[in-house]
């Protein structure tokens, strides 16, 4: 395990990205989401992806510096595709109309279509939250088929994820965001590479039995190699039984095929779509209502008794925010053969050695 700062680790995944054909500016801002998913405890949505990102831009799966299209507009409603860009460029574009027309309307609802991976969506809701709004968010993963359906052994959903954020003044949002799978595909990378393991029923073979093996998931693999997700015979298990298989389906249904993105199906191009509504709690909420309201609930929430008393009740957000603080001040740790897979990519792009070893010093 190595451990870097985060303004270091920035530098260098931007360093990266502007040498494998990006402007300065997604540079810099691949590598503030891909660390700020780190910072957050988000292992599976930060640096790890560097060598995937790198590797889908020169396969001509995902483009540079890209403006979205608005192909539909209306004053509450925008459909936008991504065309496939970075989903850091083309997701803030998204959520940026999405905030224009809320903040004029009170209501808003956009639907992105064909993004690159647009890695953590809390990102999108907190940057909601910054504007004051609500949001909720539906996403989908188009050619990304790896969770199999509650009573199924096949894999028929991607890991579809469902974000739900709520401003707070002086405060990080609450933040609900999760996959709809036992883990995200990238939790189970992260296990592959020597990072935390995942649950021991997180993932099913095509017998019907669980496992935690991310063999199941790409077949075999080498240290660092990459890991190809269609390669495995197995599938990742939609969380919570019936329920979170129905939550699954129902992003895949507004990310995927309301959104235009289409639902997950095989042959088909990686790309996230995201359906999301925001809401401007002060035109709902003339009273003012509302602030002092999440904050009594949150307390009454925190204040249950507890099952055990040395684990504290957490709220949504919670646990995101605490190890962002303590990783801004400690440093982000990395396996070491993550560590090794960035380090190969930055020599690969051709990123000057010295800019590489200052990440480490
Ligand atoms: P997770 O299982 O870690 O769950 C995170 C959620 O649970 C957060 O809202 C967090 O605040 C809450 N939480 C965590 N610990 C808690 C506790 N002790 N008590 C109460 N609440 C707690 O998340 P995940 O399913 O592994 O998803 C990780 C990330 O992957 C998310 O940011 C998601 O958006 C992202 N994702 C992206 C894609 C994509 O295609 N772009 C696909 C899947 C997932």
């Amino acid at each position: 395990m190595v451990t870097i700062k985060a303004a270091a680790l920035e530098t260098l995944v931007a360093d990266i990205f502007s040498a494998a054909g990006c402007s300065d500016a997604e540079a810099g801002r691949v590598g503030r989401y891909l660390v700020a998913a780190n910072l957050t405890g988000h292992d599976s949505h930060g640096v790890v992806r560097v060598p995937r990102y790198v590797q889908m831009k020169a396969d001509g799966l995902i483009f540079a510096d890209r403006k979205v299209d608005v192909v539909v507009d209306t004053p509450v409603l925008a459909v936008v595709d991504g065309k496939y860009g970075f989903g850091q460029t083309v997701a803030p574009q998204a959520v940026e109309i999405g905030i224009e027309k809320c903040r004029a309307m009170g209501l808003s609802a956009v639907a992105l279509r064909n993004a690159g991976h647009i890695g953590r969506v809390g990102d999108w809701a907190e940057m909601a939250a910054e504007a004051g709004l609500v949001s909720v968010h539906f996403a989908n993963a188009a050619g990304s088929v790896l969770v199999a359906p509650f009573g199924g052994v096949e894999r028929r959903f991607s890991t579809a994820p469902y974000c739900v954020g709520i401003p707070r003044a002086g405060q990080a949002p609450l933040l609900l965001d999760f996959a709809t799978s036992i883990v995200a595909e990238g939790k189970v990378l992260v296990a592959s590479q020597g990072g935390k393991a995942i649950p021991t029923d997180a993932l099913i073979g095509p017998d019907g039995k669980v496992s935690d093996d991310p063999r199941h998931l790409y077949g075999d693999y080498a240290p660092t190699g990459p890991r190809d997700g269609r390669k495995g015979k197995g599938a990742i298990r939609a969380f919570g039984d019936h329920k979170g298989s129905g939550l699954a389906f129902m992003c895949e249904m507004l990310g995927g095929a309301l959104s235009g993105n289409g639902a997950t199906k095989f042959d088909r191009k990686f790309a996230n779509g995201m359906f999301s509504f925001y809401v401007d709690p002060k035109v709902v909420d003339p009273e003012n209502f509302f602030p002092a309201e999440v904050a009594r609930y949150t307390d009454f929430v925190k204040a249950s008794k507890r099952v055990k008393e040395d684990q504290e009740i957490l709220v949504p957000g919670e646990a995101e925010d605490r190890s962002r603080t303590r990783r801004l001040k400690d440093g982000v740790p990395l396996p070491d053969d993550t560590w090794a897979s960035i380090l190969a990519a930055a020599r690969a792009a051709g990123v000057a050695e010295t800019r590489i070893q200052a990440a480490t010093a």
